[in-house]
């Protein structure tokens, strides 16, 4: 560059509106400089005289822009959360999967897209009985007939369920029911569900192998009371959230059921099963799915969830409403006035409809094979990642993994580097993290899920990347890894203060 060549500076306003870099930060639109042409510019009426007095409005500052630049700022920034349509994301826990653009164009079918929930039922017959073909399809999956689609997402769906319960314990008249064992690996919305509901929580601890152990539940179990006559019920992910399957569970299952408890099976992993296994018939219930992670409708900032739940017939009649009944050829609501056992209603009309008809699309366009293909790839790719990162980081529990696998920190730790550092060394390198420090059993947990859509050609580059940080630090090369992420436009932030001190105003 020759000495006078003028370096045109840009300001972050002008940097961001010709997208250079691809810069993924802006400004506030009301950190915007003012400008002199508002995108509103009305004259002066005349002969206007104020009539508000001391109330009169002074100037508060709008951000003076035109329509194109609003546009532009929300566009821009509709681009910048991370998705599955990024990238890998192999959030455990959250089965992050493909979102197929079939289940959208369905969707959006006038048909469906178009109705009013409070349209009489005869004019949404077709509607209607989508959903008691997904209650159907539900029904069939899990070996649970009782099925209720409302709950908007897995946690509703577990305090649907854990409700059910209870109505069912009230309308039994065994109220004094009290306790809810949940192992110590349980998702946070098990144990907050329970204790919403009124109950007490009892915690089973996992043994060294990662699963519950008859021992365990059983000293759980007779705590106060050899027969268990305490207990409400039990709280359990199958597989658990160590991404192993509990092979215990039936002995488990008729332990609890003998003592007069209920198995609330938590569903959200049931990408693991579906096709291979009937949860039903390993004792549970009453669970939730999360139409959202198996059934691939949108979420994480994608869309709506929606945790519709199943029960056995048993449990059927103390589900919420509506539920869809079919009289004849004609499909209708059920409301609690024809079934006052029921605990009443958790949402709005009928839940989240259009994700509905995106899990019924993604069924029937997989079919019963190829929903058990689906689990078997999704265990397939876990157990293949797990088998190639198993010689550089430490795996807590030996064996095949079901659709997430589990590793620690352990021997990068001895050279001061993190699971919080990996996780932020994966952010430079492209990728959404893994879930990390999640279950708490194991310390530095990272809990890897793949799903089965992802390429080998994908999952192979997030190994070689792994592999990389872990041969950095046995190479002694750990410096860089606090620094991490390197060319994020934010780096580090100090998460304490951001938890204990959040600013949610700008000023
Ligand atoms: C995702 C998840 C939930 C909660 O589901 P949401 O739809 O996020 O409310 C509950 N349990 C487990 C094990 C999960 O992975």
């Amino acid at each position: 560059m020759s000495a006078d060549a003028k370096v045109v500076e840009m300001t972050q306003d002008e940097q961001t509106e010709m997208n250079r870099g691809l810069h993924y930060e802006e400004n506030l639109l009301w950190e915007k400089k003012r400008s002199d042409h508002p995108g509103v510019d009305l004259p002066q009426p005349a002969g206007l005289k104020s009539r508000t007095g001391v109330l009169e409005r002074g100037d508060i500052g709008l951000p003076q822009v035109s329509e194109p630049q609003v546009v532009r700022h929300f566009v821009r920034m509709s681009t910048w959360n991370y998705s599955i349509d990024h990238g890998f994301f192999p959030l455990g826990s959250c089965t992050m999967k493909h979102n197929p653009r079939l289940n959208e164009k369905l969707a959006r079918l006038p048909g469906f897209a178009h109705i009013h929930p409070m349209q009489p039922e005869s004019t949404v017959q077709g509607a209607l009985k989508l959903m008691y073909e997904l209650q159907d399809w539900l029904a069939e999956l899990t070996g649970l007939p009782g099925v209720c689609l409302a709950p908007a997402a897995g946690a509703q769906g577990e305090l649907a369920g854990m409700m059910t319960i209870k109505r069912a314990h009230e309308l039994k008249g065994q109220s004094q029911r009290k306790v809810v064992l949940a192992p110590d690996s349980a998702h946070g919305t098990n144990p907050a569900t329970a204790v919403m509901c009124g109950y007490e929580m009892r915690t089973i601890s996992t043994k060294l192998d990662g699963r519950l152990s008859i021992e365990s539940f059983k000293e759980a179990l007779y705590k106060t009371c050899d027969k268990g006559s305490d207990i409400a019920g039990m709280m359990v992910t199958n597989p658990n959230t160590c991404g192993l399957f509990e092979t215990n569970i039936v002995e488990i299952s008729d332990l609890l059921h003998k003592a007069g408890g209920y198995f609330y099976c938590d569903g959200a992993n049931f990408n693991a099963l579906i096709g291979k296994i009937r949860p039903g018939d390993f004792g549970v219930d009453v669970m939730h799915l999360n139409l959202h992670k198996t059934f691939s409708t949108p979420h994480g900032g994608g869309g709506p969830g929606s945790g519709p739940i199943c029960t056995t017939d048993e449990l059927a009649p103390y589900i919420p409403v509506p539920t869809v009944v079919k009289e004849g050829d004609r499909y209708a609501l059920q409301w609690a006035d024809s079934r006052e056992t029921t605990l009443g209603r958790m949402k709005g009309f009928v839940g989240q409809f259009g994700m509905h008809v995106r899990a019924l699309a993604y069924m029937m366009s997989h079919g019963a094979d190829g929903l058990k293909q689906v689990s078997e790839d999704a265990v397939l790719n876990a157990n293949y990642i797990l088998s190639q990162l198993k010689d550089d980081y430490y795996v807590p529990y030996d064996g095949p993994c079901m659709h997430e696998c589990m590793i620690t920190d352990k021997h990068q730790k001895e050279a001061g580097v993190t699971t919080l550092d990996i996780a932020k060394g994966l952010c430079e390198y492209g990728y959404h993290p893994m879930t990390v420090y999640f279950p708490l059993v194991v310390p530095g947990t990272m809990l890897i899920e793949p799903t089965e859509t992802e390429s080998k050609d994908s999952i192979d580059r997030f190994i070689t990347v792994m592999k990389g940080f872990a041969a950095d630090v046995r190479a002694g090369d750990t410096e860089k890894f606090h620094d991490f992420p390197l060319s994020t436009p934010r780096r580090r932030c100090d998460e304490v203060k951001a938890a204990r001190n959040p600013v949610l105003r700008w000023r």
